[in-house]
């Protein structure tokens, strides 16, 4: 099959959050399956020179918007079994930033989504689907099936849709869209373009595409309610029938503690030893206590309301009158940066907080720490608690989205499960389960090890997810029926797949 996914932001080239591992992660995935697979995304000036001076220059042509002619070049490398294609344009992409100052990004991903249209027939690539991601692609579906469709070349082209986070939806006035992409006043209404007076590229992508999926079954299933919605439920709901939930899976080569180059020590799930060394180079790197007895909690990822941290703001008194250390790296919101800057100068020695984008130091904090937490108030996917198990690091995450489809709560009946889960958006609930965790970390070794086993032995690779992109798009072409998505799936829990200490772990 011919797939060619068009993205904002892709591993190795250029990252700001999951969405680049994910399409990075992917692509080569399904080549090595045998598809003809290809990546088109922006050419922004922050990718680095290494990758820029291996680019071939393989057209360029103009762009119309308005009464705008934009250059558009297309430069491409091979890597991985994947063709890697670039729209270069300086003045939208040759910017300090990727994304969001300018007051212009309905220009630029309209650009964007427009020139890679253009660009298929000149490149000599028909695929059979284009799977477009996130709202700076949600114009593609659109612009294919209402400027597009009646040319020969594109009528047979299909598309899907893959929201990776529903919150960000690229919302612009609606005359300003039209000056750029000169969609007539009949398509404003509800049932198309328009969303509540503005214009919504997500939405444009959301009616518009054959397929829409999002990154786990349970987001699936959240996002057509009124308290995950963000506004959309309802249309997500007229389009339910289409809609499905793919789990992404992990880079399982980058993320190997027993390769890992950044860590003090590797380790496998047969030998953790080499976690004990890992946990005392962090509490040294830190300036935390050294202390091989005391569990450290960590936390990565963007400080966003997203990822609950007002709950940790809510009860870090009484959880640093634990026997416990807490260590935090992130970039994002000045109310999280203030509150873990003074939990780092009122709990010395026990509480350290970075704010800058550091993989080596995020790899190092995966793997020395006891305990992950992540009490997000929503969660599309979420890769750091998948990469917090694979480390031997147990995670304790709110019962929502993807968290909820891979960390399935230690039952001390049943003996199942992976790790520590709550259901409400309640401090107290997460406290109580942080409590909990700590007195399997002290009192229970056993069941301690057990969890850690699992975690570690979990099954977070591409291959299934991919599979089941596979048969999505063989879907959408005609060659197979496809299940209606509101009929239930068998229940997918990575660990599942990993029997450890004689008994098939996650087993009902
Ligand atoms: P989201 O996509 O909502 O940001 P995910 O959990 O899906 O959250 O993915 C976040 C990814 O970004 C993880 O690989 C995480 O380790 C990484 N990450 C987030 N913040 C940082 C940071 N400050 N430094 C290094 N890596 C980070």
């Amino acid at each position: 099959m011919k797939i060619l996914f068009t993205s904002s932001e892709c591993v190795p080239f250029i990252k700001t959050g999951g969405l680049a591992d994910v399409v990075g992660a992917l692509a080569p995935v399904l080549a090595k399956k045998g598809h003809d697979v290809r990546v088109i995304l922006p050419l922004y000036t922050a990718i680095p020179q290494r990758y820029v001076e291996r680019m071939t220059h393989v057209t360029d042509f103009e762009v119309s918007l308005g009464w705008r002619r934009q250059y558009c070049g297309i430069e491409m490398l091979e890597q991985d079994g994947v063709i890697w294609y670039f729209v270069d344009n300086k003045f939208y992409f040759g910017r300090s930033y990727i994304y969001g100052m300018g007051g212009d990004e309905y220009e630029r991903f309209g650009f964007f989504c427009r020139g890679v249209l253009n660009a298929l027939p000149l490149i000599d690539f028909q695929p059979d689907v284009i799977h477009a991601n996130d709202w700076q692609s949600g114009m593609l579906p659109a612009l294919l099936k209402i400027q597009y469709a009646h040319l020969p070349f594109y009528a047979g082209i299909k598309t899907m849709f893959t929201i990776h986070n529903l919150q960000y939806q690229g919302i612009f006035g609606i005359k300003e869209v039209q000056d750029v992409l000169g969609l007539g006043d009949s398509l404003w209404t509800n049932d198309k373009l328009e969303c509540f007076g503005c214009a919504n590229y997500l939405k444009a992508g959301l009616v518009y595409a054959d397929l829409i999926t999002t990154v786990s079954p349970s987001y699936a299933e959240e996002i057509q309610t009124a308290y995950y919605g963000e506004r959309l439920d309802g249309l997500l709901r007229a389009r339910k029938h289409q809609l499905y939930g793919v789990l992404n899976g992990l880079d399982i080569v980058d993320y190997n503690p027993a390769t890992d180059a950044s860590l003090a020590a590797t380790y496998s799930p047969q030998d953790v030893s080499g976690k004990t060394a890992c946990k005392r180079a962090l509490q040294e790197e830190l300036g935390l206590e050294i202390s091989p007895d005391t569990p450290i909690i960590g936390m990565v990822g963007r400080l966003s309301n997203q990822k609950g941290l007002d709950l940790v703001d809510y009860i870090i008194a009484d959880l640093m009158r634990e026997k416990v250390q807490l260590v935090v790296l992130g970039m994002g919101e000045s109310r999280y940066v203030n509150l873990f800057s003074w939990a780092e100068n009122e709990y010395r020695g026990r509480v350290a907080a970075r704010f800058t984008m550091d993989s080596g130091l995020a790899h190092r904090i995966y793997a020395g720490c006891d305990m992950f937490l992540m009490p997000s108030q929503f969660e599309p996917c979420g890769l750091s608690q998948m990469i917090a198990m694979r480390y031997g690091t147990v995670p304790i995450v709110r019962e929502t989205g993807g968290l909820r489809d891979t960390v399935l709560s230690y039952n001390e009946y049943t003996g199942d499960g992976n790790g520590f889960t709550f259901f409400n958006y309640n401090a107290h609930d997460m406290l109580h389960v942080i409590q909990r965790a700590m007195h399997y970390y002290r009192d229970e070794k056993d069941v301690w090890k057990l969890l850690q086993e699992r975690g570690m032995s979990g099954n977070y690779s591409w291959d299934r997810s991919a599979d089941k992109y596979v048969e999505l798009y063989r879907g959408m072409i005609g060659e197979i029926a496809l299940r209606d998505p509101s009929e239930p799936e068998d229940e997918f829990i990575p660990v599942a797949e990993a029997p450890a200490a004689g008994k098939e772990p996650g087993a009902k």
